[in-house]
Order: structure tokens, then C-alpha cells, then sequence
């Protein structure tokens, strides 16, 4: 198939919900995709902080083919050997209980239901504190806990009970609390928000709030999790515990999987048939999850993670004074963001023909997250290609 050919398929077959980029992708291999003329880039988007382990990453693709031809489904209705281990291994460093589901909306949308459930028998609470440019998803609820008016127009009525505060601004966190509130929903580092990073006293202070009302305190690290701001898990950056954390993106290595993690003492309130999914745990992509997570720590990916983002993060921090349109570069890891004082999509296209991919957010924000498998070269090569960029557009 060629691109021409691709594109009037797109047209007419798939819904228009997306601005694609004019590649048809066809390979891919750790830091690097292929298109169908064969042209190679550097994939500094991972799929949306979802490769986080590269491309195809040997130790996933084994064991998917093999738990593939041994058992793919069974439904929930029956035990299967990955989900427990990959339960096991996500408590073992959270310390709470897993839910398994297909999607980050899914996951917090099964946050959500828990924290109602649990606010519904300790004092009849339902609201829910979100952030301004959160983004939590696309489900009605989901785009509802978004607090971002753009993914909500059109849809209303949205779902009662969610109320916004200030990301990094604990008093507008503390005007809103009511008798009413149950919980507080936050990203520790917003990612379609444009990498807006959570100040410590903020994430600590939230703990605090919570603890003094008696509210859950929710993390949705869907796009932070999995290694890719150098730790397992944002929170642990902060030295703070959330009551529940959600988790997608980059676990399943590829696959569709999430989770909704919580505390043994709030899981309890979701009792027999409170949720389900049909999918969720499913054999092949747990056990792509397993080898996600037993290789992040086998291969020591997170100190390549918090190594080579220190690395980028310096390199891009030049581009600051260098470069006037350059408002702020930001990152924590390999999550990183580059403030621009005018709209970004122009440079996205033109790191594209030169071989680079990366993703714009907030419309200003040039966002970083190559996988946390990556190569100091090639961390070089993509902030030469940027530079080369820049420096065409400062003349
Ligand atoms: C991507 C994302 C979601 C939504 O995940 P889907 O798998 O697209 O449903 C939710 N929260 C955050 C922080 C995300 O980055």
C-alpha cells in the first residue's frame, strides 16, 4: 500500500477524529520507525508514551507469541497465570490491589466508580476535585474529570459531581472541598496539558489536605507511569502515596492494558459484581506487561531513564537563551516539554522531514518522550536535528 492510497482509505473508511501526520508506518524497531517509502525516523514519540521500551523490544514480542499459542482469553470468570503475576509485581511496589482493564479512560473511569463507592458509604460524598489542563480521558465521565472545555463541548450534559481547581495552587484545591467531596484527581506531571510539572509542595500538600478531610487522593499516571519520568512511578518522586493510581500507556509494552491500583483498605469497598471487564487481564497482554516490567528492572532502565532525560533536559535548557521563541524547557525523565511562544505544529511537521518524531501539546509545547530504552547517540542526533531547526527559524 502507498501513502496516496493509505490516505484515501483513512478518508473513507475511518472516522475524521484525528489530524494524522502524512506517514504511513509500516516498522518498527527500538528508537526507530520505518515508513512505506522506506524513509527512517527517530521516534521520540513512542507511540504516545506508550514504547516505552522502544519498538518491537525482543523480550516483549517473545512473550507474547508464546503466551498467544498457549492460552489468549478466558474471561474473568477464570484465573490465568500473567494477570496474577503482573498483579504481584505492581503491588510489590505499590502496595495495594489491581484491577485490570483496556485503556487509561477505562482505568479512571474504574478510579472514579471506587472512589464514589467508597465516598458513598463514608458520608454519602461524591464530588471529585480535577485539575485545569488535566486530561483524564474520553470517556463521558472521563472527558468530564478533564478540565479542559474543548474535550467536553457538545457532549453536555457531562457527568454531575466534578469540580476544578488550580494545577499547583493548593488553595484553590482547598476552596473547593465540601461536605460533598470524596477525592482529589490529579496527574502529578500533566502530559496533554503541555508537561506542566507538579511542584513538590503541591503534590505534598494535596497528601495533607486529603488526610485532614478525609478524601482519596488520586494519581492518574497513565502517561507518567512505567519508568518514564526515571522512576517505576511519578509519585515517587514527590514522597507521597496515593490511595489509587492508574496506570496504561506504556504497561502493556504495546498492547492495550490498564489498571487501577488502590490501597487494600479503599479496594475493599468494590465488593462482588461492583466492576468488571470483559478484557481486562487478559492473558497475551499481561504477559506482555510482565516482560515490560520484569525488563525495566533486569535491564536497569529506569537510572537509563532518569541518565539520559538529566542529559536531554540540559542540552534543551541551552535552547532557552539561545533561541527567543523558546519560553521554557521542562521535564522530569524523559518526559520533557519545550514552551514555545508561538504555536508548535509547524516545527512537528519540519522535525518529521528531517527524520524526527515528536508530538505537540497545548498547542505551544514541543513534548519529548523517546523511549527510556534510548542511546545517548541517539538523544544527540535528535537534538541536532531541533537545533538545526531552530536556528533556521531564528534567522
Ligand atoms: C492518555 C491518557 C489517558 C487516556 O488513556 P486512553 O488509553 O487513551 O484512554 C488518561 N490520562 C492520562 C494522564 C493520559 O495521558
Amino acid at each position: 500500500m502507498d501513502l496516496k492510497q493509505a490516505k484515501n482509505m483513512d478518508e473513507k473508511y475511518i472516522f475524521s477524529t484525528y489530524q494524522r501526520q502524512p506517514l504511513l508506518l509500516v516498522k518498527g524497531k527500538g528508537s526507530w520507525v520505518w515508513d512505506s517509502y522506506g524513509n527512517k525516523y527517530l521516534d521520540f514519540f513512542s507511540g504516545l508514551a506508550v514504547n516505552n521500551l522502544g519498538n518491537s523490544h525482543v523480550k516483549i514480542v517473545k512473550a507474547i507469541k508464546a503466551q498467544a499459542s498457549i492460552i489468549m482469553h478466558t474471561s474473568n470468570i477464570f484465573m490465568t497465570e500473567p494477570m496474577l503475576e503482573v498483579a504481584q509485581i505492581l503491588s510489590k511496589h505499590f502496595g495495594g490491589k489491581v484491577f485490570f482493564c483496556n485503556s487509561g479512560a477505562e482505568a479512571n473511569e474504574a478510579a472514579i466508580k471506587l472512589a464514589r463507592k467508597w465516598g458513598s458509604e463514608n458520608g454519602e460524598k461524591y464530588e471529585i476535585i480535577t485539575m485545569e489542563e488535566s486530561f483524564h480521558g474520553r470517556t463521558l465521565t472521563t472527558i468530564t474529570a478533564t478540565g479542559q472545555t474543548k474535550y467536553q463541548k457538545g457532549f453536555e450534559p457531562l457527568t454531575p459531581g466534578f469540580k476544578y481547581a488550580k494545577f499547583n495552587d493548593l488553595g484553590s484545591v482547598q476552596k473547593l472541598i465540601t461536605r460533598k467531596t470524596c477525592a482529589v484527581m490529579v496527574e502529578p506531571i500533566q502530559g496533554e496539558g503541555g508537561v506542566n510539572i507538579g511542584e513538590i509542595s503541591f503534590i505534598k500538600g494535596l497528601r495533607e489536605i486529603c488526610n485532614g478531610n478525609n478524601l482519596l487522593l488520586i494519581f492518574d499516571e497513565v502517561q507518567t507511569g512505567i519508568g518514564r519520568t526515571g522512576k517505576l512511578f511519578a509519585y515517587e518522586h514527590f514522597g507521597v502515596e496515593p490511595d489509587i493510581m492508574t496506570l496504561a500507556k506504556a504497561l502493556g509494552g504495546g498492547l492495550p492494558i490498564g489498571a487501577m491500583l488502590a490501597a487494600p483498605a479503599i479496594a475493599k469497598y468494590f465488593k462482588l459484581g461492583n466492576h468488571a471487564s470483559t478484557f481486562g487481564g487478559n492473558p497475551v497482554c499481561c504477559a506482555a506487561a510482565k516482560a515490560v516490567l520484569q525488563t525495566i528492572e533486569k535491564d536497569k532502565l529506569l537510572d537509563n531513564a532518569a541518565r539520559l532525560g538529566k542529559i536531554l533536559l540540559e542540552k534543551l535548557t541551552g535552547f532557552e537563551g539561545k533561541y527567543k521563541f523558546v519560553k521554557e524547557v521542562r521535564g522530569k525523565g524523559l518526559m520533557i516539554g519545550i514552551e514555545l511562544e508561538m504555536k508548535g505544529a509547524n516545527i512537528v511537521a519540519q522535525a518529521r522531514d528531517k527524520g524526527l518524531l515528536v508530538n505537540c501539546a497545548a498547542d505551544k509545547v514541543i513534548r519529548l518522550l523517546p523511549p527510556i530504552t534510548v542511546k545517548l547517540s541517539e538523544i544527540k542526533a535528535g537534538v541536532k536535528i531541533l537545533d538545526g531547526i531552530f536556528s533556521q527559524i531564528q534567522k
